[in-house]
């Protein structure tokens, strides 16, 4: 089992961990905790490396399987065996970019719910960029421009971030999170994560997101499209802080 630091603090970027366990067919390790985020949810895996002393390994990307959190090592070098104490980092800039797009989305999603009551049924994130599809019947270039002006706005008003971890009965009874597919947990699934935009969006949640809605910075929405009679997509894009 891998526990997932990225779900308690997002902002860590070092860690040290074992090697559990070892892929050589997918030239992939597991390890006993990890920081990167092993993707899922719209969000991408991380990127980053991993080294024991002087040996370097990049890691070329994440994923959970089952309870592990594998790390897929570049194919040249060779695996380190289980057991080999690692310290690891992360690919900063591409988590950092991702978390701010997610946080973006969040805002998305709930300025949309509070405005117009739509509910979102997908999504896809991208390093400061991402797309949304809402149940929405009609788009327009005004309704975009009012949005638009609504997402910078909670932007601005610099809203906190809160992730949780609870018990599932404690999350069941929340209200807001009966529009999102909390529903859907699977029966064995006994905490609930939980991401709060204060005052504004709470989702279940296993994505990593940035502290305060001000990190996210000026948002566009750079296009819209239908997909279908109730069906929406509306993309945004973030400003690179360089
Ligand atoms: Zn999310």
């Amino acid at each position: 089992m891998t526990l997932l630091l990225y779900q308690t603090d997002s902002y860590l970027k070092d860690f040290a961990a074992a090697v559990t366990a070892v892929d050589p067919e997918n030239h992939a390790i597991a390890l006993d905790r990890s920081a990167f985020y092993p993707g899922g949810g719209g969000q991408p895996s991380d990127r980053g490396w991993l080294s024991a002393g002087d040996t370097r390994y990049t890691v070329l990307r994440a994923r959970k399987i089952g309870s592990q959190v594998f790390h897929y090592l570049q194919a040249d070098q060779p695996l380190p065996p289980e057991g080999a104490q690692l310290v690891g980092g992360l690919d900063w800039d591409l988590r950092y970019s991702l978390m701010r797009t997610h946080t973006a989305m969040h805002i998305l999603c709930g300025v949309i719910f509070r405005d117009y009551g739509a509910s979102v049924t997908g999504g896809e994130i991208e390093p400061l960029k991402g797309r949304m599809d809402f149940e929405f019947e009609t788009m327009h270039k005004d309704l975009v421009q009012t949005i638009e002006a609504a997402i910078n706005q909670e932007v601005a008003r610099a809203r906190p971030v809160h992730v949780r971890i609870l018990p599932r009965a404690e999350a069941f009874q929340i209200p807001d999170l009966i529009r999102t597919k909390i529903n859907l947990l699977p029966e064995g699934i006994q905490e609930v994560r939980v991401v709060e935009i204060s005052g504004l969006d709470l989702q279940a949640d296993g994505g990593t997101h940035v502290n305060n809605t001000a990190e996210v910075g000026a948002l566009r929405v750079v296009d819209y499209k239908s997909k279908g009679k109730i069906n929406k997509r509306i993309y945004l894009e973030l400003e690179n802080q360089g």
